[in-house]
């Protein structure tokens, strides 16, 4: 199965809105193969976010993912980093959609609640950033043939 990178960012922890969205996942038939808090420092956010260091509002983005701890989390399932990105919804979350996490619970660009890796590729740089290989666990729900059809596992 695919695995993607999601980070409960310090917007769904000071909302208190942690469990909710880790429950559309869940509920939506991904599954968690790895999660912890931790409290990011610059270095690895200069790492993640290497596409807008320059930008001007960097030094808000490194403000805001480190004003509280945050939790990573593998997420697993066919075609998951394109299912997680779907289920996120646009950066600036006033232009996501409704029904998306971002649509459903924020009105900021920055402030977007959720990180989610955008390619296959960068999932598994970004997993391999967050993750020792030992805290990402193998396995898959006893019920996984109630998730998919046979041909699509
Ligand atoms: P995404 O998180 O949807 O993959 P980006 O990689 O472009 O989007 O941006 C990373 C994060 O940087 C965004 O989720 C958001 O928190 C922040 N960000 C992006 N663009 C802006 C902006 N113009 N102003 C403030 N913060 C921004």
């Amino acid at each position: 199965m695919e695995q993607t990178l999601v980070i409960l960012k310090p917007a769904a922890i000071h909302r208190h809105i942690v469990g909710e969205v880790i429950s559309r996942f869940e509920k939506k038939g991904l599954y968690i193969t790895g999660m912890k808090m931790m409290q990011l420092g610059e270095a690895k956010l200069r790492g993640h976010y290497a596409h807008l260091v320059d930008r001007p509002f960097f030094p808000d983005i490194l403000d805001s993912m480190m004003a509280t701890p945050v939790i990573v989390m593998c997420v697993e399932g066919k075609d998951a980093v394109e299912v997680v990105r779907l289920m996120v919804g646009a950066t600036n979350s006033r232009k996501a959609l409704p029904g998306t996490i971002r649509g459903d619970y924020s009105m900021s660009g920055q402030e977007n609640i959720v990180h989610a890796s955008d390619s296959v590729e960068n999932a598994k740089i970004e997993l391999a950033r967050f993750f020792e290989s030992d805290e990402i666990l193998d396995y898959q729900p006893s019920d996984i043939r109630f998730y998919y059809a046979p041909d699509e596992m």
